[in-house]
């Protein structure tokens, strides 16, 4: 690129508000940053391909598109969809529906529908994803798995994150019949886990016994590595279309891909035995459905671009970060600990300051339900809650880390992270130094 170009460039940052010396330190982070931006586009570039050939080989037309209602039977957009679904993930059949209303209730149908009283659930992981915690009935709430007769266990990671396999074997036992295995940390501590990791813990438990159902929480984990934890043998992998598969398109729903016999159960709980997949009027939202999981390789790699900016940036200044800034990435999510209540909120005032929508607004701390601290939060996105786009978060308390992902262009992340650099160096809580 020419330096005129640059020099345009910069000034539409300054025109946002980004300070020069913001602008430098960056700057020479993204420059160190290429070999890895390259592998992400490569990987990106492959996923592209392989949702175009799916696409093709199911036949997808203008007709895919049209919005059905009532009943929705022979809706040929969501029949072609599932098929594209099941394609791309390498599964006997998928359910996709704006009737799924997001992750966790995707999480909740697999469960719900393919555990029976007496069964017992393993989280070979750890803890949950704290929604999920209802759900299973960890925490009690009415119409959890508990209140149907269906026990839970968990064994926790080892102190280096790793799998218990002994634990495992002692855990897996008669009544065992379902396992779910989240793949990324979401909001906690632990590391995330590689396909290849899920993989191996997979051949691990069937081992132990052959007929177990296995879920993966996919949520997030979707186009970040070249295969799926569907391609090693998970029988059921549940997520959200606010995430990573719907491309930023998708104004809602949820995904299941998996065993026919799986996603059999699934279907007849969501609508009803007898009926299953057969019904679910399209609403017309099928043409963002495809259009969105056309884009999501592409979107998916700007996220992990930013998170990798992000966690190289704040490294510099001295901030840890989970991941750190050269490991291998799982997922889109990126924690930066801030150590104190006014970075954390000057952070969040720049995400939100950069966002497209909502951008004149201030993020304020406030009490959310079952959080024990104020907890903040920015986005400013053009779906409610969709952390595709950019957006963080964090709970105001030691060690005031905030959790931050998702950006739909690489653009607009950057933009976002320069953003709550230059509120932090306003304020005067971090120094830029020489690089
Ligand atoms: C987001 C998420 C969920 C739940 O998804 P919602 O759409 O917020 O209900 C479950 N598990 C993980 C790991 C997630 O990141």
């Amino acid at each position: 690129m020419t330096n005129l170009n640059l020099d345009a460039i910069s000034a539409q940052y300054e025109r946002l508000g980004i300070a020069p010396e913001v602008l430098d330190f960056a700057g020479k982070i993204e420059e160190a940053l290429a070999p890895r931006f390259r592998a992400i586009d490569q990987n990106a570039e492959f996923h592209q391909l392989r949702v175009l050939s799916a696409m093709q080989k199911h036949k997808v037309s203008a007709a895919c598109f049209e919005s059905s209602s009532g009943y929705g039977y022979d809706d040929i957009g969501r029949e072609t969809l599932e098929k594209v679904y099941a394609e791309v993930f390498e599964t006997e059949d998928a359910l996709v529906r704006p009737q799924i209303t997001c992750g966790t209730h995707a999480l909740a149908l697999a469960l719900m529908s393919n555990l029976r009283p007496g069964d017992e659930l393993l989280s070979p992981v750890g803890r949950p994803y704290d929604t999920l915690e209802e759900v299973i009935g960890i925490r009690p709430s009415k119409g959890s798995l508990a209140e149907y007769g269906i026990t839970y266990r968990q064994v926790d990671l080892l102190p280096d994150g790793g799998f218990d396999y002994d634990g495992i074997r002692k855990a897996v036992s008669k009544k065992t019949r379902m396992v779910t295995i989240q793949r990324s940390k979401g909001y906690q501590t632990r590391p995330s886990f590689s396909v290849a990791q899920i993989a191996e813990l997979i051949a691990f438990l069937r081992a132990q016994k052959e007929d177990l159902l296995i879920l993966v929480d996919n949520c997030y984990g979707e186009f970040t590595e070249l295969t799926e934890p569907s391609q090693y043998g998970a029988d059921l992998t549940a997520g959200s279309l606010i995430k990573n598969p719907g491309g930023g398109l998708c104004r809602c729903g949820g995904y299941l891909t998996g065993t026919k016999e799986c996603i059999t159960q699934a279907a007849a709980r969501l609508t009803s035995p007898g009926l299953g997949k057969e019904v679910g009027a399209s609403l017309g939202f099928m043409r963002e459905f495809f259009q969105g999981l056309f884009l999501a390789p592409v979107v998916t790699a700007g996220a992990l671009k930013g998170a990798i900016f992000a966690a190289n940036l704040y490294e510099r200044l001295g901030f840890p970060v989970i991941p750190n800034g050269t490991e291998e990435r799982h997922d889109i999510i990126q924690a930066v600990t801030l150590g104190s209540r006014e970075k954390l909120i000057a952070f969040c005032e720049g995400i939100q300051a950069a966002a497209p929508v909502d951008s004149f607004v201030t993020p304020e701390p406030w009490d959310m339900p079952g959080y024990d601290d104020p907890v903040i939060m920015a986005a400013g996105a053009f779906v409610q809650g969709s952390s595709i786009e950019l957006s963080a978060d964090g709970p105001l308390r030691e060690p005031y880390a905030v959790y931050f992902q998702g950006g739909l262009t690489w653009y607009h992340a950057k933009a976002g992270i320069l953003m709550s650099l230059q509120k932090l160096y306003e304020k005067k809580l971090v120094t830029i130094g020489l690089i």
